[in-house]
C-alpha cells in the first residue's frame, strides 16, 4: 500500500456539486478519478435524488422508488471513481432552478464551511446541455462560493466538448448498437456543449476514461441498451471521453490554482 500522505494532492479537498446522480460521471468523472488517485479527498454533492428521471428497465426499480435506486447507483459510481464521500441533498428533481433557492444556497454555504475545499467544480452557465436543473445548480453554487468573498475557493465550470457525443453515437452505431438518431437520456447528442462558453484549459483523462465509462454504467436505470454509452469500448472511451474541459469562474478567490496543475501534465499516447 503506497503512503497516501506522499501523494501530490494529499490533504487537498475538492467539492464537485451536481444536480442528479450520473452528472458527476458524465461531466468530469475522469478528473474526479484523477484527483482521487493523486491523493485528493473528492466529495460529491448531489442536489436531488434524481427521482424524476427515466427508468431503463422497470425491474431495476421494483418498488417504484427511483430516487433511492439512483442514490445507490451514485454511491457505486463514486466508489469506482475513488471519491471519498457522497452527500445527497433532497431538492426536487426538475425544479432545482426555481424551488428551494435559499435552502440550497444555505446548504452549499455550510458544506463549503465544513469541508474547506481547495477547489469547487460545478456546471457552467450552459448546464452541459441547457438543462434547467443544471443551470440552477450552477447559479446556487456560484452565489454560495461568491459569498465567501476573498476567502472563496477557486470555482471551476465544466463543459462538454461540442461534437463528442455525436462521435459516441457514431461509434455505437458502427457496431449495430444505436440508431443514428439516438439520444442520451432523451437529449440529442448535438445539444451537449452547444453554445457553451469556451474552456480555458483541458485535462487529459485518457488514462481514467475506462473508469469514467464504468462509473457511467453504474447508473443502470439511466443506461439502457439504447444508450450509446452502453456500446463503446475502451479505446473509444479513451478517444471520446478522455478530455475534460474547464474554465475558472471570475471571482476574487484567494485559493491556489489546482485543476490547472493537472492540466499541465499530459500523458503520452
Ligand atoms: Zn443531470
Amino acid at each position: 500500500m503506497p503512503d497516501a500522505s506522499a501523494l501530490p494532492l494529499a490533504g487537498r479537498t475538492v467539492l464537485g456539486i451536481f444536480a442528479h446522480p450520473d452528472d458527476e460521471s458524465l461531466a468530469c468523472g475522469g478528473t474526479l478519478a484523477r484527483l482521487a488517485d493523486a491523493g485528493c479527498r473528492v466529495v460529491i454533492v448531489c442536489a436531488s435524488h434524481g427521482e424524476a428521471g427515466s427508468i431503463s428497465d422497470p425491474a431495476l426499480v421494483p418498488d417504484g422508488n427511483l430516487g433511492d435506486v439512483r442514490i445507490r447507483e451514485l454511491r457505486e459510481a463514486a466508489a469506482v471513481l475513488g471519491c471519498a464521500e457522497v452527500i445527497v441533498l433532497d431538492h426536487p428533481d426538475g425544479d432545482l432552478r426555481w424551488d428551494h433557492v435559499p435552502e440550497l444556497h444555505a446548504e452549499l454555504v455550510s458544506l463549503i464551511q465544513r469541508y474547506r475545499p481547495d477547489a469547487v467544480i460545478t456546471f457552467a452557465e450552459d448546464g452541459l446541455y441547457w438543462h434547467l436543473d443544471h443551470i440552477g445548480v450552477h447559479e446556487r453554487t456560484y452565489t454560495a462560493v461568491l459569498s465567501f468573498g476573498a476567502a472563496a475557493p477557486p470555482l471551476y465550470y465544466v463543459t462538454i466538448q461540442s461534437g463528442v457525443m455525436r462521435e459516441v453515437v457514431e461509434a455505437a452505431h458502427a457496431k449495430g448498437g444505436a440508431p443514428p438518431n439516438s439520444s442520451f437520456w432523451g437529449i440529442a447528442p448535438d445539444a451537449f456543449g452547444d453554445g457553451a462558453n469556451p474552456p480555458t484549459f483541458v485535462i487529459d483523462v485518457r488514462d481514467w476514461a475506462v473508469r469514467k465509462l464504468a462509473a457511467l454504467r453504474c447508473h443502470r436505470t439511466q443506461m439502457g441498451p439504447n444508450n450509446p454509452m452502453a456500446w463503446i469500448d475502451e479505446d473509444e472511451a479513451r478517444r471520446w471521453l478522455g478530455t475534460e474541459q474547464f474554465r475558472r469562474a471570475p471571482l476574487d478567490a484567494a485559493g491556489d490554482p489546482m485543476l490547472e496543475l493537472l492540466a499541465e501534465i499530459t500523458h503520452a499516447d
